[in-house]
């Protein structure tokens, strides 16, 4: 299989897989957004349905891969809806139980798993505990925790990592990115290459940073906290007295106006416990908040 955006720990459980022929029905690919995992999907289930006679497979070559790698094969089924309601997995059900049209194997994706709801992922539960010998379900998930625990059970887990600064800055000056504007790019998109490219080719370079009253509206605060990350870790660069070269942005100004370099400090771990509240769901808000007065984020 293809090395997919440096996921090497991912493809050799896959391939592991495959290579003991005993390939689980159930797989959940763990990890940010934009890290490859419904590439990798597709990669694993060509590597399935090849029908080359070569050692290494995926061959890319044979009619199978070829459909596939052009989205035209009726066995590769990717779902990617906002929500996934009850009609829709009941109609995936029905077909899972059928043959698959043209392959060994019918391979369904449901990108961001999170987005099923309850009486629907209870809905598959059925098909997923007994799973038709042909059927392989693949969830992609940001983090398992968000997930009925019923399911991730029955599931073998494939964790992805953010993809490196250096792989995102590379694709952004393949794509005419000019390099110092990659290397910022590349430390705000925190491993996330869709929205590395999307930072890129919007030209949404100009820092959105939301001011402190409108906290309350926000829905995330992921991008903001990205924003703040990387103007905290070069203010403290130039306040400790580090060389120039290290510091990223160069194109924009800071928006933090404290210099006060023990709380600066002390704010970056903050941030990560701010991430985490987002995660378990509690209320980040007010945390932020904080954030903005003890920084004095203008
Ligand atoms: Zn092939």
């Amino acid at each position: 299989m293809r090395d997919i955006l440096g996921q090497k720990r991912a493809k050799r459980i896959l391939e592991n897989a495959i290579r003991q022929g005993k390939i689980p029905h159930f797989f959940i690919f763990t990890g940010p957004n934009g890290v490859g995992k419904v590439s990798m999907a597709k990669e694993f289930t060509m590597a399935l349905n090849c029908i080359s006679t070569d050692q290494s497979k995926p061959c890319r070559n044979c009619n199978i891969c070829l459909s596939i790698i052009n989205n035209k094969n009726p066995d590769f089924v990717l779902i990617n809806n906002e929500t996934i309601g009850i009609t829709q997995t009941r109609e995936l059900r029905e077909i899972a139980f059928l043959s698959p049209i043209s392959s060994r194997y019918r391979v369904f994706v449901i990108e961001n798993a999170e987005n099923l709801t309850l009486p629907s992922a209870n809905s598959l539960l059925k098909v997923l505990e007994e799973p038709p010998s042909s059927t392989i379900f693949i969830f992609t998930v940001k983090n398992p925790d968000n997930i009925l625990k019923t399911i991730v059970s029955r599931a073998l887990i494939v964790p992805f990592s953010p993809v490196k600064r250096d792989i995102i800055f590379s694709i952004l000056v393949e794509k005419g990115c000019p390099e110092d504007t990659a290397l910022e790019i590349s430390y705000l998109s925190e491993g996330d290459v869709e929205k590395a490219i999307e930072i890129f080719e919007t030209g949404n370079l100009e820092r959105k940073i939301v001011p402190y009253l409108d906290i309350e509206s926000l829905e995330s605060p992921d991008e903001i906290l990205d924003i703040i990350s990387l103007s905290l870790r070069d203010n403290i660069i130039k306040l400790a007295g580090g060389n120039e070269r290290f510091i990223i942005s160069k194109t924009y100004r800071s928006i933090i106006n404290s210099n006060n370099l023990e709380s600066l400090m002390e704010n970056f771990f903050f941030i990560q416990e701010i991430k985490s509240l987002e995660e378990s769901n509690s209320d980040w808000k007010l945390a932020l908040a904080l954030l903005y007065r003890e920084l004095e984020v203008k």
